[in-house]
């Protein structure tokens, strides 16, 4: 599209993140005749997927190696759609009621609907030392950095299926895991938690916080604090993995429509959130059941109702 005419385009649907939920949603606008823009902060589609490194066997139909081989598949798909996706894309301001958006650039959108799929990002600790050290001693994932860091002491944070499956991981490789949660209880499940009480290389700190990630060039030692102690102390590590939840990317409409407690936007069973012709679809509306399958037919629900929605309006 020339550049002039960028500007001036009212589009049916405008879709913000090219997950699998704004990915299922535009090709679901594509079927149903909407014309719909995709727009994606990354200069690359796919969200979460390109940080999944474990097999994804629980997508009915399909199994990958891991998330960047189901964004290949994805790809070859949207390939032949009739939709725009405009990559690299920074958001400066939406007003939701208006359903306009302004990007960095310069351009204005206009929708008759507007999807948000922007889904979720791991939550950090905040503390010093956690973006110093990244590529440093941060484990990314135990699935992808397991064999760098075989063989040194590693420190995991948190309490949930993710932290004690990563965890149990490293501690294949790794002669100590240090996992420190600050509840008094894990919430990972059962089958985790006896194979956690029952790994000679995992020590688990309770009721406890990982205050400093300390080292030179590279990470070095964490620092505890146990609640009710007065001073930390250090474990030697040499790597460092954080899995403490996730936040849902909601920063750019915080104020303008209803939101859980968790920060998650509050949907209708239509996927509609508290703003008219507003849509919220897959992780950034769902703490319960964050899957690929759910977003996937979030897309395709939030695209049916606006479908049906300008077919009675155009009948009227
Ligand atoms: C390690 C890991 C393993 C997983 N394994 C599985 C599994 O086996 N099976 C399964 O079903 N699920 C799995 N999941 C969960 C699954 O990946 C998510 O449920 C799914 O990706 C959610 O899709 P989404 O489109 O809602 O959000 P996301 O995947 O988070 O995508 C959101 C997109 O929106 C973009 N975005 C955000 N803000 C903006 C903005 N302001 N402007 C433009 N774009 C924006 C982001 O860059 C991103 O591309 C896993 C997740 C992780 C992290």
């Amino acid at each position: 599209m020339p550049e002039s005419n960028r500007n001036l385009r009212m589009h049916d649907v405008v879709i913000i993140g090219a997950g699998p939920a704004g990915l299922s949603a535009a090709l679901w606008c594509d079927e149903l005749g909407l014309d719909a823009l995709l727009l994606e902060q990354r200069q690359e589609i796919g969200g979460q997927l390109l940080s999944v490194h474990n097999a994804i066997e629980n997508y009915p139909g399909l199994r990958a190696s891991n998330g960047r081989e189901l964004i290949e598949r994805f790809a070859e798909r949207i390939d032949n759609a009739d939709f725009d996706l405009w990559t690299n894309v920074e958001i400066e301001s939406v007003d939701l009621k208006a359903r306009r958006i302004s990007l960095r650039s310069g351009e204005q959108l206009r929708a008759i609907s507007i999807i948000i799929a922007s889904g979720v990002r791991p939550r950090e600790l905040g503390i010093p030392g956690e973006k110093e050290f990244i590529g440093h001693g941060i484990i990314a994932s135990a699935t992808r950095d397991r064999a760098l860091f075989a063989g040194k002491d590693v420190c995991v944070v948190g309490g949930g299926d993710a932290a004690a499956e990563n965890a149990l991981l490293l501690a294949e490789v790794c002669p100590t895991v240090t996992l420190v949660h600050r509840g008094k209880r894990l919430s990972a499940r059962r089958e985790f938690l006896e194979r956690l009480q029952s790994n000679h290389c995992i020590t688990l700190f309770k009721e406890s916080h990982v205050t400093r990630i300390l080292g030179n060039e590279e990470a070095e030692a964490v620092e505890i604090l146990r609640k009710d102690a007065l001073k930390p102390f250090q474990v030697a590590v040499r790597g460092v993995l954080v899995r403490i939840g996730v936040e849902p990317n909601t920063e750019l409409f915080r104020d303008q429509l209803q939101l859980r407690e968790s920060g998650h936007i509050v949907i209708t069973s239509e996927q509609e959130t508290s703003v008219p012709d507003v849509f919220a679809i897959g992780d950034v509306s769902n703490p319960l059941a964050p899957t690929i399958s759910g977003a996937t037919g979030a897309g395709a629900t939030a695209a049916k109702v606006i479908a049906s929605r300008l077919n009675s309006e155009m009948r009227r």
